[in-house]
């Protein structure tokens, strides 16, 4: 089904995003995760997308599965910063091949040890979506970021190129993750102010472990809550307290975006079928699959 078709049913819903086994790593244990989750009838199920090693194929491979073994709906992520047009053109054509409708159009990250390269086909997500709208019928989506984007100059900046997104095809917007839900309020008065109409579908990342706390500041930039600091600090040295106020601590946050009127949250599981499971049984009664 359409991304664009599941946001127009009025259900509340979650969806669920996995990553793919690197390139040489067994299929079985993703494969596992994504049937486990599947069977809580997530909205939609999507898929990450490694430009390098290989792992592009994996990404194509998880995502048929979940489209033609499982029967769920699939969003596959793609990345084109460092992709020729003729890569992007094989990627869509496997996607074809597996009934995929929609993509999550991505510039991808500039690598660490050598920020400048670029293939010059694609500079921006927005070239990426541009080309596939004109091209090719896909249910196209973007991200943003309630906190600005790391390499942005400004947040006012960020929130227009966000809006040429929109301009140029994309049908509705993942957030990365955020953990103050009244940044990501702010954020949404913002952009609607500046005319992006398109859904917003809100992106929540239960920390279950301590040591996720450094990649995610890094990778995100996300503000870490007073609230927040004070649960992983107090539950530190405890695994299993930590996963737990982890994923009640998500809940909450998606319990709030909920009673603000958002009907589809995006939950990024990291393959963890069991966070998926408690964040289900703590909404059992909330969600409407
Ligand atoms: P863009 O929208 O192109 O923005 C990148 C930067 O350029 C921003 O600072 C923006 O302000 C600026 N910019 C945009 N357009 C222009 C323009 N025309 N001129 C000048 N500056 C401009 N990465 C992966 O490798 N694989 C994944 O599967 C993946 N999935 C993701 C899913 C979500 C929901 C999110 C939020 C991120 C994901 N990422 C993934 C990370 C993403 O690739 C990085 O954040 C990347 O650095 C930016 O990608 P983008 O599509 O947001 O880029």
């Amino acid at each position: 089904m359409r991304i664009s078709d599941i946001l127009k049913e009025d259900k509340i819903r979650l969806s669920y995003e996995f990553f793919p086994p690197k390139a040489n790593s067994p299929f079985e244990p993703v494969f596992n995760a994504v049937e486990e989750v599947a069977k809580l009838k997530p909205a939609f199920c999507s898929v990450t997308y490694g430009a390098s090693g290989g792992a592009s194929a994996n990404t194509m491979k998880v995502a048929g599965y979940i489209q033609n073994e499982l029967g769920g709906s699939v969003l596959a992520h793609l990345t084109c910063v460092l992709s020729k047009k003729e890569e992007i053109e094989g990627k869509l054509q496997e996607m074809k091949d597996q009934g995929i409708k929609n993509i999550l159009a991505l510039r991808g990250d500039l690598p660490t040890d050598d920020p400048d390269r670029r293939e010059k086909d694609f500079m921006y997500a927005s070239d990426l979506i541009k080309y596939l709208k004109e091209n090719h019928d896909f249910c196209l989506g973007g991200a943003c970021y309630p906190e600005g984007h790391v390499e942005s100059q400004d947040k006012d900046t960020d929130i227009g190129y966000l809006k040429l997104k929109e301009e140029v095809g994309a049908e509705f917007l993942t957030s990365q993750m955020f953990f103050d839900n009244n940044l990501f309020y702010n954020f949404m008065y913002k952009i609607r102010d500046r005319g992006i109409r398109i859904p917003i579908i809100p992106g929540i990342m239960p920390v279950t472990n301590v040591n996720q706390l450094k990649r995610i500041k890094e990778l995100s930039g996300a503000q870490l809550p007073a609230k927040f600091v004070q649960i992983a600090d107090k539950f530190r040295d405890k695994p299993e307290a930590m996963k737990q106020a982890g994923i009640i601590y998500a809940s909450n946050q998606i319990i709030d975006l909920i009673s603000n009127g958002f009907k589809l949250v995006h939950v990024y599981t990291m393959n963890k079928p069991e966070i998926a499971e408690s964040i289900h049984d703590n909404l059992s009664n909330i969600i409407e699959s």
